[in-house]
């Protein structure tokens, strides 16, 4: 992983051959003390595992793909959760095909690169656990 500070708000993350991202992703934001972000990313996965919420068994439903696939649109954000920082992200992937699969990005395998964009806002973000979904899930209020 590469990362360079572009302007006072920005960054640009570039992850390697073989990164898993939600933890990459993750490890930066603990490493440059960022507690809140806003990031989008383009690249490809050798491999990744989407989820689907599943609102009765409050838990994620895996999308498994096994297969090399572009990342079509990633998009997530940064807040901290007990203290540190944690990433919520969702993913579009394109297949072989161009058909497209997309869902919560739940592990991921990068091959060959993932190009991030980091805009971190003024203010830290903090979430809070919604007993309704069993999810940590941002209030901007706290
Ligand atoms: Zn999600």
């Amino acid at each position: 992983m590469k990362a360079k500070r572009v302007a006072d708000d920005t960054w640009v993350v570039v992850l390697d051959k073989g990164d898993e991202p939600v933890a990459a992703i993750e490890e930066f934001a603990r490493e440059h003390g960022i507690g809140a972000a806003g990031l989008t990313g383009i690249g490809a996965f050798e491999r990744v595992v989407l989820g689907y919420f599943d609102r009765d068994r409050k838990e994620y439903e895996e999308i498994g793909l096994d297969e090399q696939v572009e990342v079509l649109s990633l998009v997530g954000d940064v807040a901290l959760a007990d203290g540190e920082p944690k990433l919520h992200a969702h993913a579009v992937v394109g297949l072989r095909s161009g058909d497209t699969r997309g869902g919560h990005l739940l592990r991921a395998s990068v091959w060959p690169t993932l190009e991030l964009v980091v805009t971190e806002p003024p203010a830290e973000l903090r979430k809070r656990h919604d007993p309704e979904t069993g999810l940590a899930l941002i209030d901007p209020c706290l």
